[in-house]
Formats: structure tokens, sequence, C-alpha cells
């Protein structure tokens, strides 16, 4: 007998999924001990999104799924980097109309940022030097794991071999530019966990790094579509010199409700280059290109018309009033967490609230009491990683109903 085919061991270094898991086997516990409180759990740990999916987008999505229906508006296979009418409606409708320098060409249409932002090390060598923010989505982590960029984990869970960037209320969640050079730094404002946004003059800052050190900015703006206030940017592209050092990531999901229906697109400039071992620069465009076209076979037809709508007239009404709802929510949890004389970030240009726990209490604590006294779900900041400990989020992706319900028994927890 020969030895078996050889595994990826890099899997094996992976903390094996520990928040969600560690939530879920929490509630059960609690649950089953507690009958007539089960019923009254409202869980606000989960980011994904509860309301009902825009009507411009079903319409379109129907029309579509028609159009399938008759051989002669039939189609088949796609254009794997997406079809031209949803690469242009985004080039207008977030870049070119705000005077950000996009091409539709430069627009690669995906059915989601976790794949995007885990499939983009495809293109990068071994060897590079990443820098991670501390908490983190802990997407950006295990995909290096996996792909054997970092080491193995330390008790605390930190990977050998990655930069980890703190962000706490010190630095108002925005990590300061390391000392040491680095090659690809994730970013993601507005952000999630921690609800905070970067400013104009903090993104420059990192921008100007990344091209003094020839590093790249893997910018993830999933959240952007919360951002209210026009001071915030949107873009990494709105930053001067962001064209040369930076890949971004947007999503559907959060922005049009599409966590279920699937739609996504990452932007990778023509101009942005990357060395070889010996040196040369050359550029990433094609690479990713040829990365999609191999592994992927596109978006379905249907949903590409799905995310169109949500530029139409009506479209655009629809999901600012599904925004709205989501920040209505967060607008509600943060007082209420205010009014029990708690330290409260984010929720403000993002549907998450993020919380201090009250002093000696840990997030895992405060999970528990949150469970118990209130029968509300949390996510403890710890999960996140090291630097969330002593915080805890509570998402505002809810009914109205059961965010009331969430702040009124808020406030009547006990100390
Ligand atoms: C929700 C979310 C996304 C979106 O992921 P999809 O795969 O497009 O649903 C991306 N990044 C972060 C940080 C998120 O929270």
């Amino acid at each position: 007998m020969g030895i078996m085919a050889y595994l990826n061991e890099n899997y094996l270094k992976l903390k094996a999924g520990y928040l969600f898991p560690e939530i879920g086997r929490r509630v059960n516990a609690f649950t089953e001990a507690n009958a007539e409180a089960a019923a009254r759990v409202i869980r606000c740990g989960i980011g994904d999104v509860t309301e009902a999916l825009p009507q411009a987008a079903r319409d379109a999505m129907h029309k579509a799924v028609d159009e399938l229906g008759d051989r002669n508006s039939f189609r088949g296979y796609g254009p794997e980097q997406g079809y031209p009418f949803l690469r242009d409606a985004i080039t207008r409708n977030f870049y070119t109309d705000r005077n950000i320098d996009v091409s539709a060409d430069e627009v690669f249409i995906s059915d989601g940022s976790k794949c995007d932002t885990g499939n983009i090390l495809d293109i990068f060598g071994s060897g590079n030097t990443l820098a991670i923010t501390d908490p983190v989505y802990p997407v950006y982590v295990d995909t290096n794991v996996m792909a054997g960029n970092t080491g193995d984990a330390d008790d605390s869970g930190a990977f050998a071999g990655i930069v980890y960037l703190p962000c706490t209320a010190e630095n108002q969640f925005v990590p300061e530019i390391p000392e040491q050079k680095v090659d690809l730094i994730y970013l993601c404002y507005p952000n999630n966990p921690t609800g905070a946004t970067a400013t104009r003059e903090q993104l420059s800052a990192w921008v100007n790094y990344a091209k003094a050190n020839n590093a790249i900015i893997l910018f993830d703006a999933a959240y952007e579509a919360f951002v209210s206030d026009p001071a915030i940017p949107r873009s990494i592209y709105e930053m001067e010199g962001a064209r040369d050092c930076c890949i971004e990531f947007r999503s559907f999901s959060k922005h049009g409700g599409f966590t279920g229906v699937r739609c996504a697109f990452t932007v990778v400039p023509k101009s942005l280059m990357a060395s070889t071992q010996s040196g040369e620069q050359k550029p990433l465009h094609p690479l990713w290109s040829r990365r999609q076209s191999t592994k992927f076979n596109g978006v379905s037809y249907i949903v590409q018309r799905g995310a169109e709508a949500l530029f139409s007239d009506d479209g655009k009404a629809q999901v600012d009033e599904l925004i709205a709802h989501y920040m209505g929510n967060a607008k509600l949890l943060r007082e209420a967490a205010i009014e029990l004389n708690l330290e409260v970030f984010g929720g403000e240009n993002a549907p998450y609230v993020w919380v201090r726990c009250p002093a000696g209490v840990s997030s895992w604590e405060m999970f528990d009491k949150m469970l118990e006294q209130a029968n509300v779900v949390i996510t403890p900041g710890a999960g996140f990683g090291a630097a969330g400990e002593g915080y805890f989020r509570i998402s505002a992706f809810n009914s109205r109903a059961n965010v009331e319900e969430v702040c009124r028994r808020m406030k009547a927890l006990t100390w």
C-alpha cells in the first residue's frame, strides 16, 4: 500500500471556526435550560440582512427569467467578467458620476466579495508581508492561512507571519501606519465589526504609505451604501494615487439586500502594478482577468439584471429606503446603549453598533449577560480578534419591532 494523497496541511492550522459555533452552543444550552425564554430570544448577532428584496430587483429578475424561457432571447454562458450592461451601470453610478476615475473594463462582476477577497490571493506570489486589522472580518485571515501565507497560530489565535494592526477606541478604530514595510494591506471601511469609518485624511495616509512602499491595499467597501456623511469617502479611489496601489471590493449584499441573491464586483485598475521575483513590474489587471475566465463562468444573467435594476430610479429609491430602515435601527440601538451609560461607537455610517463592555466585564461575559437577562444574542468582540476583547457588536439588521424590543430589554439590564 502506498501512502494516501496528501492534503493541504495549511487547512489544519485554521482555528476551528470558533466564533459562531461557540455562540450557537451557548444559545442552545440556554434555550434548552429555559424553555419559556427560548421563544423570546432575538438574534442581533449575525451580519445578514433581513428585509425584503427591493421590488425593482424582483421585477427585473422575473423579466429576465421570462427572456430565458424564449429561444429568441435565451442566453447561455455570459462573459466571465460580467455583462456590459451591469459593468457600465456600476461604473457610471458608483464612479464616473462622482468624478472617480474607474472604467467599465476595470470592473469584474462576481457572486460575492467573500469569494473575491479570498480568490484575489491567486494573483499574488508567496512571500508577501501581510497586514490585517484586528478585530477583523475573518475571511482575510483564513484565506491567507489556507494559501500557506502564514505560520501557525499561537495561543491567542494570532498567526505567525501576519502583521496585526490593532483598531481600538484610542485610534478611532483606524490603524496606525506601520513602522515596517508590508506588501499587502487589508482595510475595510465602513468597518465590520466596529462600524467605524475612515476619514479622507486617514485613507490618504494609507494610500501614500502604499505608494511609498510599493504595497497594495485590498479595500473592502461592502458597507459604502451606509455612509450618509458626505465628508466620508465611499471608495478608495477618491484618494489621489489610489489607482496605482488599490484593489476595491464591493457587494450588492448589504447595498441591495442581495446576501441570498449573490452579486458583487471587484475593481482592478489597469495602472496597478506588482513585481516579479526578478524585479520586473507587471500589471495585475490581465492576471485577474485570466484568473476569472479560467476559474469562473460568470454570475447568472438573472441576478445581473436584478443588480442593474438597483440603479433605476425606483431601484435607487428602494435601496435608500432599505438603508434608512437599517440605519434607523442602528440609531435606536445606539441610544439604548448610551442610556445604559455604555461607551458606544459606530452605527452612524455603518449598520453595526460597537459597544465597550462595562469595566471589568469581558466580551463573552457580556454575551452571557445579554443572553440570560435580555434574551438577546450579540457578538462578542473577542471573536473578531484579540483587540476586540472588551467590546461587543450589535447588528442593526433586523425588523424595527425586534430592535425596539431589544432596546426595551437592554434598558432593563441590571448589573
Ligand atoms: C457582508 C460582507 C461582505 C459581503 O460579502 P458577500 O460575499 O458579497 O455577501 C464583504 N465584506 C465584509 C466585511 C462583509 O461584512
